[in-house]
């Protein structure tokens, strides 16, 4: 009885010990297979199994081969990275499954959210559905030559020209890649936007003081001879003051479309600054409406003549004083400061009148940007004043910017390098 005991024990612990010994030889044949690597010859040697052997060879020769294809095609595309890796032009080739096989440093470049994105989908990595109806089309050979397609990512938008063509896979076999030429857009489709908005604008403010002149006109030509005196007066001088308007409109948007030409016109002399401020403020003083604020010039008395155009100076400043007359109150302070700071020259106006809304002030140099619209066009304002000023100071180098407290007064600062003006 204790014999049978002890042989069934045995016989247990054999069964025990070859099952775990077959645990571990097919985690370790997993595991090989996974990692490419080829099954240990004495791990092999140590097989009783004729099966298992035979196993450990097919496995051996699959990761051998498996390992001499991914060599292949790792070669030829180092080949293809060091042909087009410094490309300006962004490269990227999908396989069938739409799976990167391929991108250039370009290609992050353009989308620098979308890391690692070899040998991920594609619309995993640059979320375009446009673009994957793109690569079909081009699989099936009727997508057109080049198409515009925007990507987004977060709240920006990229604009990418895409032209696209197949060609023969780098693994070898039937199946063909898609080939991808990205070149980014987004600059010229930015310009684009910003000059159809600048079209419709201008087309927007021109027609409204070439509606009351035709509207005023019109009633004067049909009705003029039964007319008041008084009404005829009032209707010629409504006209006139729309006319006014209209030539302001026009010399704003010529000087500014001068302004961003390639000639923009900087006449550069040796100036001293102090001089030209104290003129100009003294010729603002004896205008009518300014007559009645109040002017305080505070200027550094030792500054080095700087070499800028004086008559864009003073276009900056006809400007900045004529905003601080008009948006503020009759009586209002208005502080002019000249100063030397370290390489640099600052110049402030500053007035004490009702400010510009935190909301608005990133926007108050934007081209038609006005804060009250109303306010602005009765004032006989364009609303490209300040779009000015930034492109003259900008010209010379310099920079300009507003801090405003509502109810306290609004400070424009411009900042403009001595050195290299001097
Ligand atoms: P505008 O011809 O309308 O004055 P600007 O480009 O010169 O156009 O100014 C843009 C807007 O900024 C103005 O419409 C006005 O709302 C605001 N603004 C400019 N300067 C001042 C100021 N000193 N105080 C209050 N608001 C100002």
């Amino acid at each position: 009885m204790t014999l049978l005991a002890a042989a069934l024990a045995v016989c247990l612990l054999v069964a025990l010990i070859t099952i775990l010994r077959q645990r571990s030889a097919t985690a370790l044949l997993e595991q090989s297979l996974r990692e490419r690597r080829t099954v240990l010859n004495d791990f092999l040697a140590q097989g009783t199994d004729s099966r298992w052997s035979r196993l450990c060879s097919t496995a051996n020769e699959l990761v051998a081969e498996v390992n001499r294809l991914n060599k292949a095609n790792t070669g030829q595309l180092a080949q293809l990275d060091a042909t087009l890796g410094s490309l300006s032009e962004a490269v990227l080739i999908v396989d069938p499954g739409n799976y990167v096989m391929f991108a250039n440093q370009a290609v992050e470049a353009i989308f620098p959210q979308a890391r690692n994105i070899l040998r991920q989908r594609v619309e995993v990595a640059l979320h375009s559905r446009e673009f994957l109806s793109f690569i079909e089309q081009v699989r099936a050979g009727n997508a057109e030559a080049q198409r515009e397609i925007e990507f987004f990512s977060g709240s920006e938008s990229v604009w990418i020209e895409a032209t696209g063509a197949m060609i023969p896979s780098l693994q070898g076999g039937g199946e063909s890649w898609a080939l991808f030429v990205l070149h980014d857009i987004t600059k010229q489709k930015k310009l684009e936007a910003l000059r159809k908005d600048f079209v419709a604008n201008v087309s927007h403010e021109l027609r409204t003081p070439l509606s009351i002149i035709k509207g005023y006109a019109e009633t004067l030509v049909d009705g003029h001879r039964d007319m008041r005196f008084e009404d005829r007066d009032q209707f010629l001088r409504t006209i006139l003051r729309h006319s006014e308007r209209l030539s302001s409109l026009l010399e704003d948007i010529l000087t500014l479309s001068r302004l961003e030409s390639k000639n923009p016109g900087l006449h550069r002399e040796l100036v001293l600054i102090n001089a030209l401020v104290s003129s100009i403020v003294d010729d603002f003083r004896s205008r009518p409406p300014a007559r009645e604020h109040v002017f305080e010039l505070n200027m550094d008395s030792v500054i080095p003549e700087l070499l800028l155009d004086p008559l864009k100076l003073t276009q900056v400043f006809e400007n900045l004083l004529g905003n601080a007359v008009k948006y503020t109150a009759k009586g209002s302070h208005i502080r002019i400061a000249v100063r030397r700071k370290g390489p640099e020259l600052e110049l402030r106006v500053a007035d004490d009148g009702p400010g510009i809304p935190a909301s608005d002030l990133p926007h108050i140099f934007e081209r038609f940007y006005r804060v009250d619209k109303g306010r602005s066009r009765e004032k006989g304002g364009t609303g490209l004043g300040l779009s000015i000023v930034k492109h003259i100071i900008q010209l010379h180098g310099g920079r300009v910017w507003a801090e405003s407290e509502q109810g306290k007064g609004t400070t424009f600062i411009i900042v403009l390098p001595i050195k290299s003006a001097a």
